[in-house]
């Protein structure tokens, strides 16, 4: 065999090399663990969530029973005056009960917003425990299907190492500057060798120059102009 039937047979095996990677990339289980994943990083993010809110809550009811009780202090403050000092005119007294009412009202209002927020984290707090649940269930499928995955893959893998192995063997006998070439045709299409196929390039059906055809008909491959593939004879 020449160098370019050397080059060609060695992409048979290559090819065939890179159909074995391409299906071990597309195992239905592998398609399946990696949604898993991601389904179990998105809930993981949403309890992250759930607790930092539960957290400013927490703060924010800290913040009013420190309010409630400095309200509570000035209802006592203003009780206290009324006894030491009953008020006498009718706008006094009306002062007085306007004052004790809104004080009063405040601490309903902060009471009323605890309640609230109480309910609120509550409410979060049975989210969270459902997103564990859902979690957990999915987190025992992944487990059971990952067990059978390794074994698919194991084996799938084994019969990758050996295609590459086949194909390496072949790329020994091969000219280095041809392989160098071949390699760097493959990042942009594969497979990177066409056959002539009458007057048209094999890969993509574009009919070539007669100069071209020459080349290659002369044991000088020859890129094609339209897929970038190596024309061989
Ligand atoms: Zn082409």
């Amino acid at each position: 065999m020449n160098q370019l039937e050397l080059l060609w047979d060695y992409q048979q095996a290559d090819m065939e090399a890179e159909r074995q990677e391409n299906t071990m990339k597309r195992s239905p289980a592998r398609q399946r663990l990696l949604k898993y994943q991601e389904y179990l990083r998105e809930q993981k993010a949403a309890s992250v969530h759930l607790e930092e809110e539960v957290h400013a809550m927490s703060d924010r009811i800290d913040a009013l029973k420190d309010a409630i009780e400095l309200a509570e202090t000035q209802l006592k403050a203003l009780h206290n005056r009324f006894e030491s000092s009953r008020p006498t005119t009718s706008e006094d007294i009306q002062s007085f009960i306007q004052e004790t009412q809104r004080v009063a009202q405040n601490i309903s209002g902060y009471e009323q917003e605890v309640r609230r927020i109480r309910k609120d984290a509550a409410d979060r707090d049975n989210q969270q425990r459902d997103i564990l649940q859902r979690a957990t269930k999915v987190r025992s499928d992944y487990d059971k299907l990952k067990a059978e995955y390794d074994v698919e893959y194991k084996d799938n893998k084994e019969k990758l190492e050996q295609l590459r192995t086949v194909a390496a063997d072949k790329a020994k006998a091969i000219d280095p500057a041809y392989m160098e070439k071949y390699k760097s045709i493959k990042q942009h299409i594969m497979p990177p060798l066409s056959k002539l196929n009458g007057d048209q390039c094999g890969g993509c059906r574009m009919s070539l120059p007669s100069a071209v055809l020459r080349s290659v008909r002369g044991g000088t491959p020859v890129e094609c102009e339209s897929c970038g593939r190596m024309i061989i004879q």
